[in-house]
């Protein structure tokens, strides 16, 4: 019988900042200060006022003012993500990453190591407090789906329990959102036909389901019915790198966005470059002002972690994009993780020079950034830019203005 366990950090974002500065414990902290973005993290003091994360910031100052609002560190919640994933490991080798603050463990035939499901969750929840000094969730279940919304259920410091014999009684009184996949519109659908709790999706046929939800409403029937997968993917580590900023004021200057392009790049390339990666795919992100948001990827021949290859690539997008509205937002990002650079042949072919040109200057900006900080060095393109007096502020998601672009790099999985 398979035996899933889902953890969730509490609070994640904040909980880190409240670790890191001690004066910050006990106090509404929320990560997010860019008043146009949004809040990426909530501590449980700032969610009494209602703040929650996905909420604009303005929101967020309205109904907490007296709150913490803190940029974030996106390289530092990184760190951490990687000890919490690495005591995870100590229990079981098949650990998969869901996203920076959450993981899936199968746990299946871990007892005669570890003793029954709850007493290793109890064991495992000690050990990550030991490593970061932080407090998660935890879900055991004999599904994936189960074991995350079990980690929801009693937040935070929660540990919960199901059974395949309790999984049913589990779920029947839930509200039909709990299940992932979800959301507004199919919450207010399901409404309509009478289902709110998972006990009504019971009621049904799978065909009834069918006729009014399509093919997601047999995936509906099996969850309600504690049926879904328990395979956890081990090599899903993360699956995209990428950087946004959300702007001071709305813009269509293809020279602006341009600029901020160069700007990403430089970070997503960095990152990519500490954690050894390369990709194959430039995906850029515009969101207008009309909050339409849309994604155009290029894959190239060959995976690369280039500033200038990122930057090239996600330049030619945006040129190639028509803007009838001004943006609110963009970003880029870089993904399809390939293998680890190769030794250079001895006749380099045309372009492998120029690509190793590159590699040099980024290993030049990496290394006075590393010594001297992320402001002390900035392309010319960017220097340009900055002096045309333009002044911008980083998003929530992290960084801490123009000077010093900071980590902002959001790691999607
Ligand atoms: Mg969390």
């Amino acid at each position: 019988m398979a035996a899933i366990l889902h953890l969730d950090m509490d609070a994640f974002f904040a909980s880190v900042e409240q670790h890191d500065e001690p004066s910050l414990k006990g106090k509404p902290v929320i990560i997010g200060h860019h008043h146009r973005g949004v809040v990426s993290a909530a501590s449980y003091e700032a969610r009494v006022y209602g703040v929650r994360s996905a909420m604009p910031v303005s929101e967020a100052k309205r109904r907490c003012p007296h709150g913490v609002f803190l940029p974030g560190n996106r390289r530092r919640y990184s760190e951490v993500s990687r000890v919490v994933m690495a005591t995870l490991g100590r229990f079981s080798p098949l650990v998969e990453p869901a996203s920076i603050d959450e993981a899936y463990v199968d746990i299946s035939g871990c007892e005669t190591l570890f003793g029954p499901p709850e007493t290793m969750a109890r064991a495992m929840k000690a050990a990550i407090r030991e490593a970061t000094g932080l407090p998660c969730s935890v879900g055991v279940a004999p599904v994936k789906f189960i074991a995350k919304i079990a980690s929801d259920y009693d937040k935070p410091d929660g540990l919960t329990i199901v059974s395949p014999e309790t999984a049913l009684d589990f779920l029947g009184p839930l509200p039909v959102s709990k299940i992932p996949g979800v959301g507004k519109r199919a919450e207010e659908s399901l409404a309509r036909l009478g289902i709110r709790v998972v006990a009504d999706i019971r009621r049904h046929e799978p065909e009834f389901l069918a006729r009014h939800c399509g093919k997601w409403g047999l995936d509906l029937y099996d969850k309600a019915h504690a049926r879904g997968s328990a395979v956890v993917c081990t090599d899903r580590e993360a699956k995209s790198v990428s950087a946004e900023n959300t702007f001071e004021a709305d813009t269509a200057d293809r020279d602006i966005l341009a600029a901020w392009l160069l700007k990403q790049a430089e970070r997503v390339g960095r990152e990519l470059r500490q954690e050894g990666l390369r990709g194959r795919t430039v995906t850029i992100k515009l969101k207008f002002n009309t909050f339409k948001q849309i994604t155009r990827s290029r894959t190239l021949a060959e995976p690369t972690a280039s500033d200038s290859a990122i930057f090239e690539t996600a330049r030619a997008l945006l040129e190639a994009e028509p803007l009838p509205h001004p943006l609110r937002l963009i970003g880029v990002g870089v993904s399809q993780f390939g293998e680890p650079p190769r030794q250079l042949a001895l006749l380099e072919p045309p372009g492998k020079k120029q690509a190793r040109h590159d590699a040099q200057i980024d290993a030049a900006l990496d290394r006075i950034r590393d010594k001297f900080g992320k402001a002390a060095i900035m392309r010319g393109r960017l220097f340009e830019y900055e002096r045309k007096g333009e002044r911008k502020e980083e998003d929530a998601s992290g960084g801490r203005g123009p000077e010093a672009p900071g980590p902002p790099i959001g790691r999607k999985v």
